[in-house]
């Protein structure tokens, strides 16, 4: 499992993760107050123009503080606010920003910042990909999911109305701030949501993690400024950990995707913005934790431990009668799957996951034995 890293500390707490990818190499800075301290986008790379692709929800909270600390390192420090939402991670929003850099006459060098939760990262990032072949881009994010998940690691993307995520690109961003304030605005939901991404580290990667998040939860809850470090930077590590392994998942990095199988069958079988993207994986985390008992993997009181921290972070834990049929159906069109067979990453033993397919009556007995009665 993942070494916990040397401690890069600085007076105010704030902490750096370094992601270790030869050329692609950055940090991943993580503390509070990180907007209003200079030494944050200190070191980047110079340009003429600088352009923050953010939303209207995230714009009136945060978009003035980065201009502020941008505008004395940039010739123009330019920003794009698109309506707030999954729906709109999509080629229209994308266009509005590309048009935007070229009507800006924007060059190569120009220098754009993802301000905002994982759809704003996914689709700035993608963005950064691919406007003349790539520009410099910076992860700022602003939800506890994007800080401890999406905006790390390099995926971008943006939807098409047959899938989620369909179309997108491998790049990674200079470099990462995570602002832990920004926290202090999210909706409770919203944090739960992160909380499901953070929990999932523990069965997958580190037991000392899953102990750790048990004894803190309620800290977290209650948006505690040192629990939240603690568990944004070991999130970060293991995940770093991962991408440095496997950065285009060819095969490791597809255990990050813990509970996922289940959680996007129940988000997109709700239809989407029915269930955050957090609740299905929590919802979906119980499933495979049964999954591997029923396998033999892990013993029943794994399923019981996983269901009542799931359900204290605030998460759904019993799944929605979409019938079974339905269920395999959608878990059928799944990126991981290879030659029609479904993939679950399944828990082999505390801190250890691996991937296995599993008959369709024992994937249905699983979620019967967790779904609404
Ligand atoms: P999101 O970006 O939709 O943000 C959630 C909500 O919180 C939005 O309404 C947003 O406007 C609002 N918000 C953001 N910051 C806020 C703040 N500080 N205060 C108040 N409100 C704030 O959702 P998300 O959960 O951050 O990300 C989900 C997206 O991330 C999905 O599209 C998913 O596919 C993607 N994702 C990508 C990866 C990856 O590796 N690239 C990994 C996981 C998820
Ligand atoms: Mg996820």
């Amino acid at each position: 499992s993942p070494a916990a890293g040397a401690a890069g500390g600085s007076a105010n707490g704030a902490t750096t993760v370094a992601i270790d990818l030869g050329d692609r190499s950055y940090d991943i800075l993580i503390g509070a107050g990180l907007f209003d301290q200079a030494s944050s986008w200190a070191g980047l790379p110079r340009a003429a123009v600088a352009l923050i692709v953010t939303n209207d929800t995230v714009a009136p909270l945060y978009l003035e503080r980065l201009k502020r600390q941008l505008a004395p390192l940039y010739g123009r420090v330019e920003a794009v606010v698109l309506p707030d939402g999954e729906q709109h991670k999509r080629w229209e929003s994308l266009d509005v920003v590309i048009d935007h850099l070229l009507a800006g006459a924007a060059d190569r060098k120009t220098v754009l910042f993802a301000l905002g939760g994982g759809v704003i990262g996914d689709l700035a990032g993608f963005a950064a990909a691919i406007y003349m072949r790539g520009v410099p881009f910076v992860q700022v994010p602003t939800t506890l999911l994007a800080q401890v998940d999406s905006s790390v690691g390099g995926k971008t993307a943006i939807n098409h109305p047959r899938g989620k995520n369909m179309v997108g690109a491998f790049y990674q961003p200079m470099r990462v701030v995570a602002d832990l304030d920004t926290v202090d605005t999210l909706p409770d939901r919203e944090l739960s949501a992160g909380l499901a991404e953070v929990i999932k580290y523990g069965p997958i990667a580190d037991p000392a993690f899953l102990d750790w998040i048990e004894a803190n939860l309620d800290a977290l809850l209650a948006r505690d400024k040192a629990a939240l470090a603690h568990a944004v930077r070991r999130s970060c590590e293991i995940k770093a950990w991962v991408v440095g392994q496997d950065e285009r998942e060819a095969g490791l990095r597809a255990i990050l995707n813990f509970g996922h199988t289940f959680g996007h069958a129940i988000e997109t079988g709700l239809g989407y913005g029915e269930w955050l993207h957090g609740e299905g994986v929590g919802c979906g985390m119980v499933l495979a934790s049964e999954l591997s008992a029923r396998l033999g993997l892990m013993p029943a009181s794994f399923v019981t431990r996983m269901t009542r921290l799931i359900e204290r972070a605030r998460l759904p834990v019993t799944a929605p009668r979409l019938g079974i049929d339905r269920y395999l159906d959608l878990m059928r069109v799944d990126k991981k799957n290879e030659g029609g067979e479904i993939r679950f990453v399944v828990i082999e033993g505390l801190g250890k996951a691996g991937m296995r397919g599993a008959p369709d009556a024992l994937v249905a007995e699983v979620i019967e034995a967790h779904s609404e009665r």
